[in-house]
């Protein structure tokens, strides 16, 4: 296996660290209630996923 010839400085790692961002979640539209929710999650307030209701219990 091919092996690092230096350690990486702590400050190196933090610095690339620094750019590796979040982006900001996906907000679609409840199809059901018409509520602003995540994109690919069950909707919180009606339950409803792709036209269907979702329940878990
Ligand atoms: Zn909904």
């Amino acid at each position: 296996m091919a092996e690092p010839k230096k350690k990486r400085p702590p400050q190196r790692s933090r610095r690339a660290r620094a750019n590796q961002k979040i982006d900001a979640i996906a907000l679609i539209q409840c199809g059901h209630c018409q509520a602003m929710i995540a994109s690919h999650t069950v909707c919180p307030h009606c339950g409803y996923y792709k036209g269907t209701l979702s329940v878990s219990s």
